[in-house]
Parts: structure tokens; C-alpha cells; sequence
């Protein structure tokens, strides 16, 4: 019997829907250096991004919130390729899935899980989803780094 070709859609599906109900790092942090919510009101989606920072480098991600399985499944995916890195490293990680977001060629073995959302990048109404937790992300760090310079 011949084997089963394996379809990419589907590997990333399941990869999008397990994040989206085992949704990594989904907890509050009693105390957060970079805390922000946002909303993208077109869906409903609302995300909540906290972080812990120590010496620059991100000690502890999380996140909140609810919404479509596109934007939960992204933040989980965010919280788990900023455990650890650099603010640096993070905004890299963030331009680099915007340039995903935007058909862009870009490194997806970077990306890790985050490249399951390719396919988002065909339907402009479902980049909303995919990238708010990002937008939460990029402002809270911006306000964070504003704070600390002033
Ligand atoms: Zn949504």
C-alpha cells in the first residue's frame, strides 16, 4: 500500500487548533514589567500580554484573554518563542512574523510553530487575528522602553 502523501494544510491546522485548546502559557502574572491588552473589534478578539523582564531578557511570557481560534492560537505561539529571548530577539521575532503576515519571504524555521499561520496571510481579515497579539506585544515593549528612558 502506498503511503499517505502528507498535506502541509493539515499538519498546520491541527498545529493552529492544539495551540488554540492547550494554549501555552495562558495565565496571569501577579506582577509584570510589560503588561498590555488590546482588542481588535472587527472579530472580538481581545489578548492580554504579560511579560517579565530581567536584564533585558524576557524571564516569563504570558497571556489572557479570548477570542477567535486564529488570535488565541497566536498568542500562545508568541508566549512560547519569547520564553527566554532578548527584547531585541523579540522584535526580530515580531518583524519577521509580520513579514509572514504580508506573503512576505521571510525564515520560517525561525519561526517554529508560528509558521503554521502562514496560510492567515491569504485572508486579510484573518491578519487582524494573527497579529494582535504581536501589536500587544510591540506596544507594550515600546510604553516599557518610553518609561525606562524617561
Ligand atoms: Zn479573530
Amino acid at each position: 500500500m502506498a503511503m499517505q502523501p502528507i498535506d502541509l494544510d493539515d499538519l498546520y491546522q491541527d498545529l493552529i487548533l492544539d495551540h488554540y485548546r492547550n494554549p501555552r502559557n495562558r495565565r496571569k502574572l501577579v506582577q509584570a514589567d510589560i503588561d498590555r491588552l488590546q482588542y481588535n473589534p472587527v472579530c472580538g478578539d481581545e489578548i492580554r500580554i504579560q511579560l517579565q523582564v530581567r536584564g533585558g531578557r524576557i524571564e516569563e511570557a504570558s497571556f489572557s484573554g479570548g477570542g477567535c481560534s486564529i488570535s488565541q492560537a497566536s498568542a500562545s505561539m508568541l508566549t512560547e518563542a519569547l520564553q527566554g529571548k532578548s527584547l531585541q530577539e523579540a522584535k526580530a521575532i515580531a518583524a519577521r512574523f509580520r513579514l509572514l503576515m504580508q506573503g512576505e519571504p521571510t525564515d520560517l524555521d525561525a519561526l517554529g510553530d508560528l509558521a503554521a499561520l502562514q496560510g492567515v496571510s491569504l485572508y486579510p481579515v484573518r491578519i487582524k487575528c494573527a497579529v494582535l497579539a504581536w501589536d500587544t506585544l510591540q506596544e507594550g515593549v515600546k510604553q516599557w522602553e518610553a518609561a525606562k528612558g524617561g
